[in-house]
């Protein structure tokens, strides 16, 4: 079925209200002015039942500021973002306790990051315990001196940065491994950057002490080196001596992560509606989409109305980390959970909602925020720099050797304007990878290469979550762009963005001079925004905005691959059979 009418258009003008990841619905309604009271029945109306001090997530405050008129849009300033480190920070309130810390390894490859999970696994499961054999479902719990501890079992921070770029915030403090024979290595380097960035605190296990040439003074003067100072050096980070391999100092490792826990003072509400995030996701044979969620605040339950990521879904069963099956899953518990048709990604936001119809508006609400999240450029964030927005224009450095590394990062640090400041999150020679693509996108920051190539994976990761990658190879160019940048003078690049494909399958008659395209999405998505370019036998025939987008009758923002929709252009109705239409827009950056 494909679209038969054109749709009238509404044009709403909405002011801009930028939120952070998560916030208490008193706070959402002092930001817009508005009585708590009528916030809490909107929130209702949308399914989300939340009381003043309870927080609820970036899209839901979205849709929900859109009833009282605003246009939300993602707060890019850093500590607003550390802020969405725990949602269940933010939930205050007679049902709120203390909730067990979640923890992620990181270190370079081959220093033990993988051999330290499994211990910390062995040393904690009681022997003898039914069903004492753990599954790997992304994330486990166990318990030390009587007290749980959530460790993500992926290690490394491609798994750790890749779910803060797709928004979410799951790690409360990380592990950084080091390998006493080794010392500090690239990727030890580069996986401080990511934990700086996150802005979540950590412990340093110096691991393999067991080794004759383990030397752990010498990792301590390297991680100084790199302004990670321990505390016998001064500083504040704590460090343990560990082997991995004879299980020694795992103990006190543990002991470490509940002393910066109760620091931390970790809160959640497990007597409200669950919030969570998925681990990982898989396709199994026998049970379909199975998702590990870690929830972060209130209970997720089977028979939950959830909505995770776009999908929507019912709660058929859970299934611990220890394989058996469960009710119900608590603040800071790795749950695998069954019942939803489409696999999400990691970093996917799960909330339970009171029903169907919620759900689809929380899904709206998701597409909305996913279609108005504007790509981060220097040009951008320069202008916000420049009227105030924000204080800072964070960027991830790559240059070709590593002797220019520390001439461009000194460049780029000694230009500032007015109060704003370049901060450099990341420094490194080489190519532009996945990894740099995916911290910037984390931190809403620039890529600046200088000399320096940028991997396909990059350049297609870039593309995907609206990251400016800036590549020069003259130095005052760089410069004077960032100098620019900083100033609010920079002028926009633009550049075209295929989003989708799509190929016309039926042609309907509207009135006499006006026609629609059904059409099939055989690549990407479509749009409503976007321009549509219309190609017949490899030529063009047409390129000009998209009028109406609809499904079924109803008109949609989005429509993805493997679906069908309707389709009117602007100015064109000539649609044949067998015309390939791209639907393309200008991008900045
Ligand atoms: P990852 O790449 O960081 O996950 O490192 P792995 O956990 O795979 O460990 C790399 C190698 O170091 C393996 O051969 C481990 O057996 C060894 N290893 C890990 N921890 C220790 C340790 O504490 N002592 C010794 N001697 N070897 C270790």
């Amino acid at each position: 079925m494909v679209d038969q009418q054109s749709p009238a258009t509404r044009r709403v003008v909405l002011k801009a209200l930028p939120l952070p990841d998560a916030i208490p619905v008193g706070v959402l309604a002092e930001r817009m002015d508005a009585d708590p009271v009528s916030v809490i029945k909107q929130l209702m109306r949308v399914g989300v039942f939340a009381s003043i001090n309870e927080a609820v997530d970036y899209e839901t405050a979205a849709t929900v500021a859109r009833a009282f008129g605003f246009s939300a849009r993602q707060a890019g300033d850093q500590s607003q973002r550390a802020a969405s480190s725990a949602i269940a920070e933010l939930t205050e309130g007679e049902n709120v306790q203390s909730r067990p810390p979640v923890v992620a390894v990181l270190g370079h490859v081959d220093h033990g990051k993988t051999t330290l999970l499994d211990a910390v696994r062995k040393t904690s499961v009681a022997e003898g315990e039914a069903g004492g054999i753990t599954q790997h479902i992304g994330a486990y719990a166990i318990e030390h001196d009587g007290r749980p501890i959530t460790f993500i079992d992926t290690p490394g921070h491609e798994a750790f940065t890749a779910m803060r770029a797709r928004g979410a915030q799951v790690t409360d403090l990380a592990i950084l491994v080091v390998a006493a024979d080794d010392g500090v290595m690239p990727q030890t380097a580069e996986a401080i950057d990511h934990i700086k960035a996150a802005g979540v605190p950590m412990i340093v296990a110096i691991n393999k002490s067991d080794l004759d040439g383990a030397d752990p003074e010498r990792v301590r003067r390297m991680l100084a080196e790199k302004d990670v100072i321990v505390e016998k050096w001064g500083g504040d980070v704590l460090d343990v001596e560990v082997s991995a391999k004879t299980g020694d100092g795992v103990s006190d490792l543990l002991a470490s992560i509940q002393l910066l826990a109760e620091m931390a003072e970790l809160k959640a509400n497990p007597r409200r509606a669950a919030m969570g995030v998925v681990i990982e996701s898989k396709r199994d044979k026998s049970r379909g989409a199975v998702s590990t969620i870690l929830v972060q605040t209130g209970t997720l339950q089977i028979g939950d109305n959830v909505v995770v990521g776009a999908a929507k879904g019912r709660v058929k069963a859970l299934v611990d980390d220890r394989g058996r099956r469960v009710k119900e899953a608590g603040p800071s518990t790795p749950v695998e959970m069954l019942g939803l048709s489409e696999l999400p990604d990691a970093g996917a936001r799960l909330v339970v909602v009171s029903d169907d119809k919620a759900a689809r508006e929380v899904v709206e609400g998701r597409q909305r925020a996913a279609d108005e999240r504007r790509a981060t450029t220097l040009q951008d964030i320069g202008a916000r720099a420049a009227s105030g927005e924000t204080k800072e224009l964070p960027i991830v450095l790559k240059t070709d050797v590593f002797g220019s590394v520390d001439a461009v990062r000194h460049a780029l640090e000694s230009l500032s304007a007015s109060e704003a400041q370049v901060r450099i999150i990341h420094a490194s020679p080489g190519a532009v990878t996945e990894n740099d693509v995916l911290l910037a996108a984390a931190s809403n920051a620039v890529i600046v290469g200088f000399n320096t190539r940028t991997e396909p994976g990059a350049k297609r990761l870039a593309g995907q979550d609206r990251v400016e990658i800036r590549n020069y190879d003259i130095i005052y160019r760089l410069t004077e762009d960032v100098e620019k940048a900083l100033q609010g003078m920079l002028a926009p690049t633009l550049r075209d963005v295929v989003e989708g494909r799509l190929t016309v399958r039926a042609v309907f008659d509207l009135s006499r001079s006006r026609r629609s395209a059904g059409c099939y999405v055989a690549e990407g998505a479509v749009s409503r925004g976007a321009m549509a370019r219309v190609t017949r036998g490899g030529a063009e025939v047409f390129d000009g905005p998209i009028a109406s987008l609809r499904r079924f009758k109803n008109d949609v923002r989005q429509v993805q691959n493997g679906y069908e929709c309707g389709l009117t252009l602007e100015g064109f109705s000539d649609f044949q059979e067998g015309d390939v239409i791209e639907a393309h827009r200008q991008q900045a950056g």
